[in-house]
């Protein structure tokens, strides 16, 4: 019913020369557009030519940031305006290591959400609870938080259209994923929400990724849950044969 959606998160890797490099190995290999949305979320100096690479193939690109003015005296910042100008489809908000480590709150994300909406960039909304949180028991509490103040002042229709990766801080580059099976049920939970701050349309609609350590080898005990539709790769985004090959199991 949702189509799988695959997004590499390439962080702070790769140099012009490789990112270009690994355009040109994966995109005549991946699985078509009926099968299975693939994306590659790339540092913002190499989006324009990843851009022109991947064109004509099923392929998008995405930012992993943005700031939520269009323009303004925001020195270093890159806004929503300059990504759609240059043909970027997707915008990860909210990633854990921007909250962490740039002061991202829900309040700025929430700001960025709406942007990315006003500006015609789909955002693929981050979500996800400390190890600490875990332990305590308090993941969807604070999971079900960050996902209603995320969204909030958004229609319905455009929560139908957008992403959420759920990311459960401790499993993020450690290679400790969580169960399937747990995941599964904080990406419910995840659903259960919007659907009362929304629809059930809306709920039914939304795609939720899971992101953290996922491989090649554990991708498909994620998407077969019935509330997971599809992943937030960082580690495993970034050699060309382990990205097709997680193409190829969600398919
Ligand atoms: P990882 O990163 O796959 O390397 O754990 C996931 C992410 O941060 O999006």
């Amino acid at each position: 019913m949702r189509k799988p959606i695959i997004a590499g998160n390439w962080k702070m890797h790769k140099t012009m020369e490789e990112a270009v490099d690994f355009a040109e190995k994966v995109k005549g290999l991946v699985p078509s557009n009926a099968q299975v949305d693939t994306v590659i979320c790339a540092p913002f100096l190499f989006l324009d030519r990843l851009v022109k690479e991947v064109s004509g193939y099923n392929v998008k690109i995405g930012a992993q940031t943005m700031h939520y003015e269009e323009k303004g005296a925001y020195t270093g910042e890159v806004s929503p305006a300059a990504l759609k100008g240059i043909a970027v489809s997707y915008v990860i908000i909210g990633h854990s290591e921007r909250r962490e480590f740039y002061n991202e709150t829900d309040e700025s994300v929430n700001k960025k959400v709406l942007s990315a909406f006003r500006n015609g960039l789909l955002p693929i909304v981050c979500v996800g609870e400390s190890l600490e949180q875990w332990e305590n028991g308090e993941t969807n509490e604070h999971v079900g938080s960050q996902v209603k103040k995320a969204l909030q002042g958004l229609t319905k229709e455009q929560v139908k259209d957008l992403i959420i990766a759920y990311e459960p801080i401790w499993a993020i580059g450690t290679g400790k994923s969580s169960t399937a099976e747990d995941a599964n049920k904080v990406c419910e939970h995840i659903r259960q929400v919007i659907e009362n701050s929304f629809s059930k349309e809306a709920a039914d609609s939304v795609r939720i990724q899971y992101g953290g350590s996922v491989k090649p080898e554990n991708i498909r005990t994620f998407l077969s849950q019935p509330n997971i539709d599809g992943a937030l790769v960082g580690g495993a985004s970034l050699d060309p044969d382990s990205f097709l090959k997680l193409l190829e199991a969600s398919i």
